[in-house]
């Protein structure tokens, strides 16, 4: 096996935890007066085995969100069968060897950040056929390490997906950095979004999905906090 799952965690822990993130986002919407219909889980089932997500499909979630494709290649299909109507997103990055498999497979591209990738997205959806949804990830910390188009040229490389390209982009990703306070990237994920007449805000993890709602978010990635912690995911090597 080309990845390390992490433990299975109790089924009867994983239905109280996702009950616990729902409640939470429903009291969000309330607080921050949302429609709650505006805003998606993303259940992050990175390094977990298909059997600790079956907890998960029983209480009716079917979004998912992965960040390696090989390792969905492995796990989903089968799914798939199971339940039709899953929606799959990839939200790691992407390389462009990996990027027409990642089409077969994922109903939503959240990391689309290189003008080269979007091209190669793009052939891949007209050679199969299909027609997907993007997220353009903005690093919005300024990161060198980090993926994503940066604030500045987050405007014009959306149009250039969209009116040039021809990819379907349904909004901004963003990952805040580690240590900082995440509102201000939420914030400013939100500005841009506007500017460039995009609506889908995928913002929000465990720890701040919370803010998250309260700046707009309409899909929140939530892992840990559904499923609990996840081992060994540094020792992944790369794709
Ligand atoms: C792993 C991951 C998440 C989920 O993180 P948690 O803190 O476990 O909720 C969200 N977004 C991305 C891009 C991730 O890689």
């Amino acid at each position: 096996m080309a990845w390390a799952p992490s433990p299975t965690p109790d089924p009867d822990e994983t239905i109280a935890r996702l009950a616990k993130v729902r409640g939470e986002i429903a009291e969000a919407a309330q607080r921050y007066e949302r429609d709650p219909a505006a805003i998606h889980l993303v259940a992050v089932s990175k390094t977990f085995a298909a059997e600790a997500l079956e907890p998960l499909f029983q209480q009716g979630q079917r979004v998912f969100g992965e960040n390696r494709v090989q390792e969905a290649q492995g796990k989903w299909p089968v799914l798939r069968e199971l339940y039709p109507d899953l929606e799959l997103h990839l939200i790691g990055p992407l390389q462009s060897n990996k990027a027409e498999d990642a089409i077969a497979l994922f109903d939503v591209i959240e990391t689309v950040d290189r003008i080269k990738i979007a091209k190669v997205l793009k052939k891949a959806e007209d050679k199969l056929g299909v027609k997907r949804s993007f997220f353009v990830q903005v690093n919005t910390g300024d990161e060198t390490q980090k993926a994503g188009v940066t604030p500045a040229e987050a405007v014009a490389f959306v149009r250039a997906c969209r009116d040039e390209i021809g990819l379907n982009i349904a909004g901004l990703m963003c990952i805040p950095p580690a240590d900082e306070v995440a509102a201000p990237h939420f914030a400013l994920l939100r500005q841009l979004a506007e500017e460039a007449g995009v609506s889908g805000l995928s913002m929000g993890m465990s720890g701040d999905f919370d803010t998250a709602i309260m700046l707009g978010a309409s899909h929140v990635r939530v892992g840990s906090a559904i499923l609990g912690s996840r081992a060994a995911e540094q020792s992944q090597p790369p794709e």
